[in-house]
């Protein structure tokens, strides 16, 4: 057949649209992007046609003929959903690092994701007091919560802790210096970097100490007899220029060895002394001890409040377990300067995010609440008896739906708490460890994670790990129904 009777028996792109699978898809995305893909397809397949001019007689019909109606219903239908796919998409985590801040950091609690979702829908009272029918402020819904789990003043939450970091040193110190130890000019990832924001914030960084020690005399030369500095030339670093004393937790590496820093408490004797706030930026933002699930003590906001510290600053969405946001806890008159400025309006939050940080706020009411709610705090708390339960009950399901094809075995292994959070902590995990028969273990890491939902997993000395410690509970069966369909399509 001649080139050109094989163009003329395409179908139309009329009789394509009326096909019922593609008819059902208009229902769904929209006519116009059906007949898009539709016309897609159809320049497809005339490609094809075009690109074997020369298609000899002796080639079978069909491939003479060029490609068929259902061919080119199916290619268009592929490129409906192709299209139709939304690039946010859920991932299962199954990675053992609990903060993972590639795939969305914090999972929310059922609550607190119900809240955003509920207020998403309609109008709220996110700056109107129904009992007065006057504006209210949208710092009210967190406020008092925050202060309640933390004992500070007053607070307020903005967008990121960057932004929190940033509004803060622009409003206590801008145009003036800010102090801050060679140890802790820290770097969080991305662009996060405490010499760069301090500029961004119009301040003036004076560093003091070195990378391992610092000493309360590094920011302020009292000699005293016997004291080593009574006989160096040190020069006071506080002067009358100093607006702010900066105080950053190392919360994603530690200096171990020959180390150390000015306890905030100390710092905060040194500002009062001096008229200087003092701040510190304590990144994950942790409101329970964590030393009553073994793992290691990681500073508080509580412990930072109480020291006297005049602003603490941290994450909603690493260790605290909630939306993403940054948070500002300190001294009443400090929080009041930091809501009337500028920059707060600029970095606020949206009520969808309020709606699920007051939600999460409120299940740390009840401590044991919150370990068992908070997704966050339930992966880190969780012991590895209850994780290895899931392991071996995922082999065995694993086993029973591709037998014989990926020799699932359970195997100790560590989870990570990641998001720069708990850097030297090993977590004891059990995980479902997998060697695939008839591919490669890059190929099935690779298959699981372009299949529906994503499942990332880890490879580890030939072999693919599956940690179900970041695994919700009801995603286990979505890993199994993966790895069966994985198994078929490879048979
Ligand atoms: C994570 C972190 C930040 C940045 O917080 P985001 O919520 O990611 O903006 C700032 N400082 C410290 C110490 C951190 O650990």
């Amino acid at each position: 057949m001649d080139t050109n009777a094989r163009l003329r028996q395409l179908p139309k792109v009329d009789v394509l649209l009326e096909r019922p699978e593609l008819a059902a898809l208009a229902e769904d995305v929209g006519r116009t992007v059906v007949l898009e893909a539709v016309r897609e397809a159809l320049d497809a397949a005339r490609a094809a046609i075009l690109a074997t001019p020369d298609c000899p007689e002796s080639a079978s019909p069909d491939v003479a003929a060029g490609p068929t109606a259902d061919e080119i219903a199916v290619d268009a239908a592929a490129r409906v959903r192709t299209r139709a796919r939304t690039s946010l998409r859920r991932v299962i985590n199954a990675t053992g690092i609990i903060v993972h801040t590639n795939i969305g950091r914090s999972p929310l609690a059922y609550v607190a994701a119900d809240a955003a979702a509920d207020i998403a829908r309609g109008y709220s009272t996110l700056e109107f007091d129904v009992e007065s029918g006057a504006r209210g402020s949208r710092h009210a819904h967190v406020e008092g919560l925050i202060c309640k789990l933390t004992g500070a003043e007053a607070a307020m939450a903005v967008n990121n802790n960057a932004a929190a970091v940033l509004l803060a040193i622009a409003a206590l110190a801008r145009g003036k210096e800010a102090i801050v130890s060679r140890g802790e000019l820290v770097e969080i990832g991305g662009s996060f970097r405490v010499p760069d924001v301090m500029r961004e914030s119009g301040a003036t960084m004076v560093e003091v100490g070195t990378t391992n020690k610092t000493h309360l005399r590094d920011y302020e030369n009292v000699p005293l007899k016997d004291d080593i500095a009574a006989y160096l030339d040190y020069e006071n670093a506080i002067t009358e220029n100093t607006g702010l004393l900066l105080k950053v937790h190392t919360s994603n590496y530690r200096v171990v060895g020959f180390t150390e820093g000015v306890p905030a408490a100390e710092l905060v004797a040194l500002g009062a002394r001096n008229s200087v706030p003092v701040m510190e930026d304590q990144g994950s933002g942790v409101l329970l001890d964590l030393a009553r699930w073994n793992l290691p003590h990681e500073p508080t906001v509580g412990e930072a409040v109480a020291a006297g510290l005049d602003v603490v600053t941290f994450s909603g969405d690493k260790l605290l377990g909630g939306p993403q946001a940054g948070i500002l806890a300190g001294r009443y008159h400090v929080i009041a300067a930091l809501k009337k400025h500028p920059l707060a309006r600029a970095v606020r939050l949206d009520k969808m995010t309020l709606a699920a940080l007051e939600a999460t706020l409120r299940l740390y009411l009840d401590p044991e609440r919150a370990a068992r709610e908070v997704p966050t705090l339930r992966m880190l708390s969780a012991p590895r008896s209850e994780i290895a339960e899931r392991a071996e009950r995922l082999v065995g399901l694993i086993e029973a739906a591709a037998p014989g094809r990926f020799s699932p075995v359970a195997a100790e292994d560590v989870s990570r708490a990641g998001g720069g959070a708990l850097p030297m902590a090993d977590i004891p995990t059990s995980v479902v460890s997998l060697v695939p028969t008839g591919c490669s273990v890059d190929d099935l890491e690779r298959a699981l994670r372009l299949g529906e939902p994503h499942i990332i997993a880890r490879i580890s000395e030939g072999r693919l790990l599956l940690d179900p410690r970041t695994i919700l509970p009801d995603e286990d069966d979505e890993v199994v129904s993966a790895l069966a369909r994985i198994a078929s399509e490879w048979r």
